[in-house]
């Protein structure tokens, strides 16, 4: 599939519920919560045949995102069947981490190993500071160890790469950039800033709050000197990676949504929120119901064909965050 802009669509962010354990301020703060009705939300069947329909139309690489992903019950039986879809190539997962480290059903083998040993490849897990009181105001649980194991029992499962994403907070995280890079190169993980998007409710991007990529890396330069772009180094994602070169050439991503102008440009990715709607782009009002047509009697696989096709048809050249949008749902139905 290849949309107007000449993106080659080879990837799918599937979230796969809207619940989570924890409750980020910029995602999905106590006040916020309301869930979406159980009968509202795709059954793994139902995320199954879009992501086979998926494969069959070039999706290559899924990656399964939520609300918190491992929550959602006999989440290990659906990795595997994503695995065992034929054209599937990269499996990756979106975690907030607390729960790698637990022991499904008293198996003795950790969650991260039983994630690898169903062929998820990547893990994105997210960590903002390595404080642990500010871990609690952040997240509003009081987690912060959880996570330290839950990363340590991802190192000790054998992920292809394990990513570290910090989403950046003016007066609340700056204090965490250098201790959070000496972190990630002690563990060997690849630390990514994210800034702030407006993807919960508007308060969010407060101009108190709105930590800029570009200021991010005055104050890291402050620290370690000059930093070094690598543009030739290239995830499957927006990230823009530099090097540090007194820190032995560690990288670090920068995921700057608001500030990077080039930010979309290659973008080719889809996203299929919890409640089954197809989306082109995160930062913008267009979604199809994919649920309406997975639920008609007697669907084909051809018409469920044709939604991906109608899809990305009208993918956006850009997202709209700078453009006073304002998300009519959370960022946790999405899936971010
Ligand atoms: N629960 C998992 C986690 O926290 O990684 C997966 C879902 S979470 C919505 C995915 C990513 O979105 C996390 O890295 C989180 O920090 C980020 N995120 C949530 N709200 C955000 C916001 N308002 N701006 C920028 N990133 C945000
Ligand atoms: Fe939960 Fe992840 Fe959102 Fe935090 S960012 S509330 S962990 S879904």
């Amino acid at each position: 599939m290849e949309d107007a802009h000449g993106h080659r669509i080879a990837y799918l962010r599937v979230s796969i519920t809207d619940r989570c354990n924890e409750r980020c301020q910029y995602c999905m703060p106590e006040e916020l919560q309301e869930w979406l009705p159980r009968q509202d939300i795709l059954s793994y069947e139902e995320i199954l045949r879009v992501l086979r329909v998926g494969a069959g139309l070039g999706i290559r690489k899924i990656r399964i995102t939520g609300g918190e992903p491992l929550t959602r019950r006999d989440v290990l039986g659906f990795f595997r069947a994503v695995n065992a879809i034929e054209g599937i190539e990269d499996i990756g997962v979106s975690t907030n981490g607390t729960l790698l480290a637990t022991e499904p059903e008293s198996s003795g083998i950790t969650m991260a190993q039983h994630l690898v040993d169903a062929g998820v490849r990547t893990a994105n897990v997210s960590l903002d500071t390595l404080d642990a009181e500010s871990y609690r105001q952040t997240t509003g649980r009081d987690y912060f160890n959880r996570v330290l194991q839950g990363l340590d029992a991802a190192k000790a499962a054998g992920f292809e790469s394990i990513k570290l994403n910090m989403v950046l907070m003016r007066n609340s995280n700056e204090d965490q950039l250098v201790p959070m890079i000496r972190f990630a190169q002690d563990r060997g993980l690849l630390l990514r800033f994210i800034e702030l998007m407006p993807v919960s409710t508007r308060d969010v991007l407060r101009d108190d709050r709105f930590l800029a990529t570009g200021s991010t890396k005055k104050l890291i330069e402050s620290e370690f000197g000059p930093l070094t772009p690598r543009p030739d180094y290239k995830t499957n994602g927006p990230a823009s990676y530099y090097e540090i070169p007194t820190m032995d050439g560690q990288l670090i991503g920068f995921i700057g949504a608001m500030t990077n102008l080039h930010f979309c440009e290659s973008c080719n990715k889809l996203r299929l929120t919890c409640d089954g709607k197809l989306r082109p782009c995160l930062g913008s009002y267009l979604e199809f119901n994919m649920k309406e047509v997975l639920r008609q009697p007697d669907v084909t696989d051809d018409e469920i064909a044709a939604s991906f096709q109608h899809v990305v048809d009208r993918k956006p050249k850009e997202h709209d965050f700078r453009n006073d949008y304002l998300p009519n749902r959370k960022m946790i139905a999405i899936g971010g």
